[in-house]
This record gives C-alpha cells, structure tokens and sequence, in this order.
C-alpha cells in the first residue's frame, strides 16, 4: 500500500470538479490572442465588477500586510442592514461555496446523508461525499427539482436537503408557495439548504420572500453570493442567513480568516451600488432574449432559465456536443459541457454582452452546419 491508498476510499471516489476553461488557457493552446476569446462558461458578469467596489478595493491592498476582520463586522452590518436579520444569523464565506462546505461540515458525518435533485449544483455531491456522507440524488422534472419527491427521499439519517433555485445548470426555478410548503413540510431536524446564487437577477414577481422564512423556520439556510451580479468572482465571497444557533456552529468550524480584506472591502462597497446592479440585470434580461431568439431561429432546444446562463441541446446523439463544444473552442467561444450534470446532450452559455451573444450565436450557427 503507498500513502495515497490509505485516503479513505469515499475520497479516493470524488470525481474531480470541471471548472470552465480559463481564457488563458485557450489562448495557449490554440495561439490565439487572449483578447480574442471570450468565456461564457462560468457565470461571471460580462459587465465587470462595480467601479465603486474595483475602487475600494484598490485602496485596500494597502493594507493587506494585515490579516483580515475575521469576523467580517462592517460586511455583517452591511448585510444586517440590507436583510433585516441579526449579524448573529450570518456566517460569511469564502464565496458561497465554502458556506455549503461548513454546512455539510456542522450536519454530516460518514453513515449521515443529504438529499439533492439530478442534474442540481455539482458542489452538493462533493461536499457531501468529502464528509464520507450519503449522497441521495432525486430524479429531475423538466429538468427541475420534483420538491414533493425530494421530500419523500428523506430518511431517518438525512441531515442537508440542498435546493437550488435557481438551479445551476438547468436555470430552472422553484416557485415560492412550492418552496413554502416544502419547508412546512419538512422535518425540522434536517437543515433546508436554500441555495440562491442567482436571485438578484429574478424578476421582483419570481422572487420568493425566503427572507421571511428564516424567522419561522430554524432549520433553513439561504446562501447567497457576490460571484454573480455583484461581479466579484475571482476574490471569492458568500453569505448564508440563517438562525443564530445554527450560524454559531458554522461560526466554529469556519476558518478564522475565511473572507481575505479585499473581498470584505469590495463586497461592502458592491452591496451599495445597486445602480451597478440594476445594469447588470438589465443586459442579462436582454441578453436572454437575444439568446433565446437565437436559439428558435436556429432550431435549437433550450431549458428557459432564471439565471444569468442558458442550457442548449445539440441534436443527435450524445457525440455530437463534445464536436459542438470543441468547435466552439476552436473559433475562441468557451462555453460549458454539461456531461457531469448527467446532461451529455447539453452545452450551458453565459449571457454576455451583446456582442459576445452575437458572435457565440453566429459561432453556433456555423457548428451546426458542420453536423449536417
Ligand atoms: C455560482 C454558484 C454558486 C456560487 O459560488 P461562489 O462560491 O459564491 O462563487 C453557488 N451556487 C450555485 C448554484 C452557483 O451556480
């Protein structure tokens, strides 16, 4: 036996997660100038991030010979502020991501398990399966989480129920008297993991008033992210709401200095440029137009979504999207694979600037001739 095969065997069995291919490695590759390739695979806002937030956070490197605020107080109060729960109920994250992390860290243990829907967020099964817990994966409808049926897949040993809405990468929404009823429902020794990555860019009438919920319910978690409208991706910062007993315990398994001092800063200063926001929306919604257009005059199947990105079918057999994509590569447009999503015959597109939807549209178009 060497060293790596004492790792225990529901580690060795992660599959690794697939991340969208960075521009510059696409450059690299292919010789391309890196101003040339444009990268719809990952959710990010084509806008940038807000000026007020690149500024603050400028000022900040300054200081970065200093650890950060562990305890992220102005962010806490900012928030606090913004959501009208206690400081107490936060616990901030190093992106959204690391909240599910701590969440599945407090709640499982090997023999324990978490329930999510097929084709949901593909860091559910990781951090469940890093814990050595069960992972219970309940078969989609339309694509979407069946509630009813997810519910119904609760054992006695179910600690974590994770929903998604809107889901990534199906882009598909639960609807609030659903997501009501769920937690109504629902037993209240099983944290309800609502993940709400994309919530800034729902319409006011789909936006469910989860927030609310949190003082009825002791066993919800919301999660929410500064990668998505804010535009702050690459410094990694995340939030969950949730009650003061609950955040405690993610409090105490956290890292101390889980949040660097330039994600607190530009986190802080994107929550108050709503007019950033209010932008970025806007291009997302006409965007989503362009993009379903597009796809309709080209014959294309697509999931409506709620997200900021869009899942596309490529006819035929499952062979052809990897021809897709990688054609797609070829003429600089990455988007994203969807194969371990359980989803071999779709590719997921970010909504980008008009631009980029025109040429990743025309890109497209060109592939598909190339099928024929
Ligand atoms: C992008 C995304 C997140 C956020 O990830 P961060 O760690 O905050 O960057 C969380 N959940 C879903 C469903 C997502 O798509």
């Amino acid at each position: 036996m060497n060293l790596c095969d004492f790792a225990p065997e529901y580690i060795r069995s992660i599959q690794p997660y697939q991340p969208g291919k960075p521009i510059s490695e696409l450059a690299r590759e292919l010789g391309l100038d890196e101003a040339y390739v444009i990268k719809l695979a990952s959710n990010e806002n084509p806008l940038g991030t807000s000026p007020l937030a690149v500024d603050s956070m400028i000022n900040a490197l300054h200081d970065i010979a200093l650890y950060p605020d562990g305890s992220g107080y102005e962010l806490k109060a900012a928030l606090s502020n913004r959501y009208g729960v206690a400081p107490e109920q936060i616990v901030l994250g190093n992106g959204s991501n690391d909240v599910l992390d701590l969440a599945a860290r407090v709640f499982l243990k090997p023999g324990a398990a978490a329930v999510y829907s097929q084709h949901a967020f593909a860091v559910y099964p990781l951090v469940t399966k890093m814990i050595g817990a069960n992972g219970i994966s309940v078969p989609a409808r339309d694509y979407g989480h069946d509630l009813p049926a997810m519910l119904d897949a609760i054992t006695p040993e179910t600690r974590i129920v994770f929903i998604a809405s809107p889901n990534n990468p199906t882009g598909t929404l639960s609807g609030e008297n659903e997501l009501f009823r769920f937690m109504e429902r629902v037993s209240r020794d099983v944290l309800v993991v609502m993940d709400e990555a994309y919530y800034e860019y729902l319409p006011e009438a789909n936006k469910p008033d989860s927030l609310k919920w949190l003082k009825q319910f002791s066993n919800l978690l919301i999660t929410r992210t500064f990668s998505k409208v804010y535009g702050l991706a690459g410094v990694r910062v995340g939030f969950g709401l949730t009650h003061p007993d609950v955040a405690n315990l993610m409090n105490r398994v956290r890292q101390p200095f889980n949040v660097s001092s330039i994600g607190l800063v530009g986190a802080l200063a994107a929550l108050q440029d709503a007019e950033f926001v209010q932008r970025s929306y806007a291009l997302n919604r006409a965007g989503m137009m362009q993009l379903t257009d597009g796809f309709r005059k080209l014959g294309v199947e697509y999931i409506p979504s709620y997200g900021n990105f869009i899942s596309f079918r490529v006819k035929g057999e499952a062979a052809n999207t990897p021809v897709v994509y990688q054609w797609l590569l070829q003429r600089g447009v990455i988007v994203r694979p969807l194969g371990i999503y359980e989803m071999p015959h779709h590719l997921r597109v970010t909504i980008g600037l008009e631009s980029q939807n025109k040429r990743f549209l025309e890109s497209l178009e060109l592939a598909l001739n190339e099928l024929n």
